[in-house]
């Protein structure tokens, strides 16, 4: 009998997929499946979490549901279940009015295995109190001195860095007042302490209950089998229900509203204020109001001659903000238009600039070809099978579920082909768009915020919390510290207590395939032109790849550059803004892209790619698209090229803290493997002096006339080679797309660039670089520390027992010492095998010296204990699971392409899989002895702040070292 009434189907051809509808008449827990004919099959649970407290609560509790459960009564079931799982994904989110446990899996035995631990993590968790001070926040007594610890603490202490973070905060607190949009559902560090263990346990109890779940799956899977899971496991064991919760709804102003919001600033510098207008509309579930909203960003701020856009970066000063267009993160659509970049006295000016623009669409409108373009964009995206870091499956059902959970149609959410159809005959009417900005116009349901930047930011909230601190200190009683000290204690032993993980399911290395997955096969003796037949649900695309290797280590700053602002420049006959809008009518997609790869010589290759996507419908416009900008460059728009590197620059500085993770990352890992040079030179902290030179050159017209000619230069170098071409569609699409853009690119001219730089001669030996011992510094709360060896790459006979040996350092020594002890975010070890750099690093870490102490004492840790099969078989597939994760089809071609340039062969990468399947623990610690423990380290940390002990490492200022 099932526990589920089928409600409705939907059939979708244009994905030869379905959706079906069901509910526990019961319980009231809906269960959504979408059926699909891929590999993937995925599971989610979702729960409208709305707390009223910016204490993390509802964050606090993702992390403690997967900290062991009823029948899974083990330390931290998610992270074991990592390792035992070939999951192709495993996570858990906190959004601002939900919470969200998803996974995919490829294997039906794994996908029943994991939905057994998600269903009892989040229906029956324990809760236990040292999880809530190990994940939460919990005191501290370092030498009788009182401070504050805890995963999610430490987490948004790192999230704060980012000057988003409380522009956003900032802009929602106001305009969504008396909602739960009010509060940070992830934490604000200064209001974590207030949570009790208690609180949580009350939050749990109300808001995880099958009345207020829905349950969505994809892919090739009985619904019914599902069902009867979670009838068993959840509905039999819970069945009083009471009626979903739903975010409230924010009253609009009754008029406009002013407000300042400050953001941290690392240089305070007079240019970082900001202007926002903030919009609150009409609910988000509802279809028409979303493609609306849509409609108003494509075409006002679609491209570089849509009209607000045209008018902020061509206005002479600031620049766009990071938030611009629509907005459906809460229940009511937002929408945001804003400048950054601005003087104090700039700030009305922007506002004024803005509003007249909007004025002047509302009676002017735009073409219908920018409308019909943006209508092409969301058809695109629908049919779209590739997607940015996670299983396209899995974020089809993200996409659809906030429209279940807040009361609207989710089929419409799946399938919007009506509604496209109702669009289109809209915008047939020139008075539509217009009306549509007018309502923006007229609305009293906004906000416009004064964005103020704050030098003192950190600083402040570091004095409030130590402020609490200091007075809690004073009261506390000996009996307090007695506690304080026995919780830590508990903690400590609860923490080393080795646990049984039996009762949990696992994969084992037998169970998985032997061989590698098949990926495209490169025909080497096809000449120039390859050509795939891939399922794209009627998408096709083109890649035209240079080998620009020959282009000295001196230039790669500006290959770099040009490939960053190729596309927002113009084309021969169309200045940057037309050419722009005449792009953005032809093709969907269109972008320019470095790839950087190692030989296995350990010489480094450099290919630039220039592709571009669209339906099938649209061949000639791939072709055509990619044709002119290879064949028909500008770079003689110098007020443009000004305005697009003081945009580049001023990111770079206002972003420094916040990629602090990513500069340690590369300037630990440069001196140890070209290719990690390469992405120093053009990303990392080396970068930062090409920055400063930027700055300088475009602050005269000599200078951005020099950087002209610096970009015609790279073009006339790229384009001196004979290109690859790449096609892929479905059936013969791929084949009929690559004659076409055959004839549309440019006949390379051998000899016609000029010759490089002075002093470089193009394949210059790589000069050694000396170890990195460095503190990168920008003002922060939190640290991201890095050490990382030399080891040999993914061909060498060790690579296996390498990436064996850097999944066992992360599960049985970092993630316990880093994260669950030191209180960082994240902790782990990694083996790169297309560079041979082995590395261990922590993120969002509140200490530094001490976690480099454990970095070295991991190496002794693995060297001496002998770890049991089953924790060497649980690393064995935590590699295996990485090397089998699925491609979209498109992606699937490039990365064969990849491999191929690579000299990575289907031989070697079975001996690499072969290898890894039978590694023994000897040769795990035999490599371990050879590259880590008898290996020189390169060690460079990011510091919030230098007072801290820096572990010896030696500090360099990145705000300085980027000339600012
Ligand atoms: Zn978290």
């Amino acid at each position: 009998m099932s526990h589920f009434e089928h409600l409705r189907s939907h059939a979708i051809p244009a994905l030869q997929a379905s959706v079906e509808d069901y509910l526990a008449p019961v319980s009231g827990a809906r269960h959504i499946h979408l059926t699909t004919s891929g590999a993937e099959m995925a599971f989610l649970v979702a729960f409208p979490t709305v707390p009223d407290a910016s204490d993390g609560r509802a964050h606090i509790l993702e992390h403690l549901a997967l900290c062991g459960s009823q029948r899974y009564p083990v330390r931290d079931p998610f992270f074991a279940m990592l390792r035992r799982s070939t999951a192709t994904f495993m996570n858990a989110f906190t959004y601002a009015d939900r919470t969200v446990y998803p996974f995919v899996s490829t294997d039906e035995n794994d996908f029943f295995n994991l939905l057994d631990v998600y269903l009892d993590a989040a229906f029956f968790p324990k809760l236990d109190y040292l999880n809530f001070l190990q994940e939460g926040w919990r005191y501290t007594l370092d030498d009788g001195k009182l401070g504050y610890q805890g995963v999610v603490f430490n987490e948004m202490k790192g999230a704060f860095a980012d000057p988003g973070h409380a522009l956003y905060k900032g802009l929602t607190s106001t305009i969504l007042s008396g909602t739960t949009y009010e509060v940070d559902s992830g934490g604000d560090p200064l209001a974590i302490p207030e949570l009790t263990h208690q609180m949580l346990k009350d939050f749990h109890a109300s808001h995880y209950h099958p009345s207020q779940a829905i349950f969505m799956t994809a892919g090739p899977l009985p619904a019914a089998a599902v069902q009867a899971r979670i009838a068993e496991r959840v509905l039999a064991r819970q069945t009083d229900a009471s009626a979903r919760r739903i975010p409230q709804l924010a009253s609009a102003f009754t008029t406009p509203q002013r407000n300042t919001v400050r953001i941290p600033s690392q240089q305070g510098r007079d240019n970082e204020f900001g202007l926002q207008i903030t919009w609150l509309m009409n609910e988000s579930a509802i279809p028409k109001v979303a493609f609306e909203a849509n409609l108003l960003s494509a075409g006002l701020l679609g491209d570089a001659a849509a009209p607000l856009m045209k008018a902020m970066e061509s206005a002479g000063f600031g620049r766009p903000s990071g938030f611009n267009g629509h907005d459906d993160s809460a229940r009511q659509m937002l929408f945001h238009v804003g400048m950054e970049g601005l003087t104090e006295a700039q700030v009305a000016t922007a506002e004024a600039l803005l509003w007249s623009t909007l004025e002047q669409v509302a009676e002017q409108g735009v073409s219908h070809a920018t409308l019909q373009a943006a209508l092409r964009d969301l058809k695109y995206q629908q049919r779209n099978t590739r997607s940015g870091g996670m299983p396209n499956v899995l974020e089809r059902l993200l996409i659809a579920l906030p429209v279940a959970m807040r009361d609207g149609d989710v089929m419409t959410a799946f399938d919007s082909d009506a509604i496209l159809q109702e669009m289109e005959r809209d915008i047939a009417d020139p008075a539509y768009f217009k009306s549509l900005v007018r309502t923006l116009l007229t609305s009293p349901g906004r906000l416009v915020s004064t964005i103020v930047p704050d030098v003192g930011y950190f600083a402040d909230r570091d004095a409030l919390e130590s402020a609490r601190l200091a007075q809690l200190s004073a009261t506390l009683t000996d009996a307090d510290r007695v506690r304080i000290a026995a919780d830590s204690a508990a903690l400590d032993a609860h923490q080393k207590t080795p646990f049984d993980t039996q009762v949990l399911p696992r994969i084992r290395p037998g169970d998985v395939s032997a061989q590698p997955r098949s990926l495209p096969a490169i025909d080497p003796a096809a000449g120039a032109t390859h050509v795939f037949s891939i399922g794209s649900n009627g998408i096709s695309s083109a890649s035209v790849v240079y080998d620009v290797s020959a282009i000295p280590a001196a230039d790669w700053p500006w290959l770099a550059l040009y490939a960053q602002l190729r596309d927002e420049l113009g084309l021969e006959g169309l200045d940057y803004a037309e050419a722009g809008a005449w792009r953005q009518r032809m093709v969907p997609s269109f972008r320019f892209e470095l790839q950087p790869f190692q030989l296995p010589s350990g010489t480094l290759q450099v290919d630039l790619a220039v592709s571009a996507s669209g339906l099938r419908e649209e061949h000639a416009n791939i072709a055509e698209v990619l044709g002119a900008y290879l064949a028909r460059p500008r770079f003689d728009e110098h007020v443009r090229l000004g305005y697009l590197i003081e945009r580049t620059v001023e990111n770079t500085l206002d972003d420094l803290a916040q990629a602090g993770s990513g500069y340690a990352s590369l300037a630990v890992s440069a001196p140890l493997a070209p290719v990690r040079r390469f992405q120093d030179a053009i990303a990392g902290p080396t970068a930062l002096a090409f920055t400063a030179r930027l700055k300088q050159l475009a602050a005269t017209p000599e200078g951005l006339a020099q950087v002209a000619a610096e970009l015609a230069r790279m073009h006339a170098a790229i384009l001196s080679a004979q290109p690859s071409i790449l096609c892929a569609g479905s059936g013969d699409d791929g084949q009929a797309l690559a004659r076409l853009v055959e004839a549309a690119i440019p006949v390379p001219v051998a000899g016609a660039a000029p010759g490089p730089v002075a002093g470089n001669t193009g394949a210059t030996p790589l000069a050694s670089l000396p170890l990195a011992n460095v503190a990168l510094h920008a003002a922060g709360q939190v640290n991201h520390c890095s050490i990382a060896w030399a080891a040999p790459m993914a061909h060498h006979p060790d690579a296996g027992a390498l990436s064996v040996a850097a999944e066992l350092l992360t599960n049985q020594v970092l993630h316990t010492a880093l994260r669950e002890a030191g209180g960082a975010y994240g902790g782990n070890a990694s083996y790169g095998g297309d560079s041979g750099v082995f590395s261990m690093s922590s993120y969002r870490d509140p200490r530094l010296a001490a976690t480099y102490r454990d970095f070295d004492a991991a190496i002794d840790t693995l060297l001496d204990t002998d770890y049991s099969d089953e924790q060497l078989e649980e690393a064995i597939i935590g590699v295996i699971k990485g090397l089998d994760k699925p491609e979209a089809p498109w992606d699937a071609v490039r990365l064969g392409w990849r491999m191929h340039r690579r000299g990575t062969d289907l031989a070697t990468r079975q001996r690499f899989r072969q290898a890894v399947l039978g590694c023994t623990l000897a040769q795990v610690k035999a490599v371990v002895l050879k590259y880590l423990k008898n290996g020189s380290a390169s060690r460079a940390a990011f510091a919030g702040n230098t007072t801290q002990d820096l572990a010896g490492l030696t500090v360099l200022d990145l705000s300085a070292a980027a000339g600012a």
